[in-house]
């Protein structure tokens, strides 16, 4: 059976949340945001440093659900402070890949940690393919669920931007 991209379509950051809290995808999804600047640093969100300005009007909006920093010939590429969240990085660029494939666009992608120096560079395989239908259809099933996931005491949840948010509902 042929997957449905246009019923299970979804922002790229709910791909990049999914991969780090889903109680984080479920707030997001109910319009609660509470985004600061240390959810920023938590997950590596995008940033254009000096050496990315250049490219900066490259910046792409694609059916307002992804939003691709950089676009040329043969790769997207992603900006990203820091490799905290690698799982999460590489998935949202592994959704756009499989989502410009849709739109018979083939790309390959890199990520670019800013603090590392380094580039990671993505490609979509078959696997992967299946990784992300199967996140996209957990993702819609995570919004429609009517309360959030319970709270998991995650290493990072001191640094999310829904931390007083959970903890201070768990002490109640
Ligand atoms: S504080 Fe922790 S449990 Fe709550 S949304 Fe953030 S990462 Fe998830």
């Amino acid at each position: 059976m042929d997957f449905e991209l246009e019923k299970f379509k979804t922002q790229g950051v709910k791909v990049n949340y999914y991969y780090i809290c889903k109680r984080k995808l479920w707030l997001f999804s109910k319009g609660i945001s509470m985004e600061d600047t240390s959810d920023r640093v938590m997950s590596g969100k995008i940033i254009h440093e000096d050496s990315y300005q250049r490219k900066k009007n490259k910046e792409m909006l694609i059916d307002n659900v992804l939003r691709l920093d950089i676009v040329d010939d043969e790769y997207i590429r992603e900006v990203k402070i820091s490799s905290r969240m690698p799982k999460a990085d590489e998935m949202q660029l592994m959704y756009y890949l499989f989502y410009l494939k849709h739109l018979g666009i083939d790309k390959k992608g890199t990520i670019n940690y800013v603090k590392e120096k380094r580039v990671d560079e993505i490609e979509l395989t078959e696997e992967k393919e299946e990784e992300i239908k199967n996140t996209l259809i957990n993702i819609k099933s995570i919004e429609n669920q009517k309360n959030p996931p319970k709270l998991e005491n995650l290493p990072y949840c001191r640094k999310c931007s829904y931390f007083t948010f959970c903890y201070v509902k768990e002490e109640e």
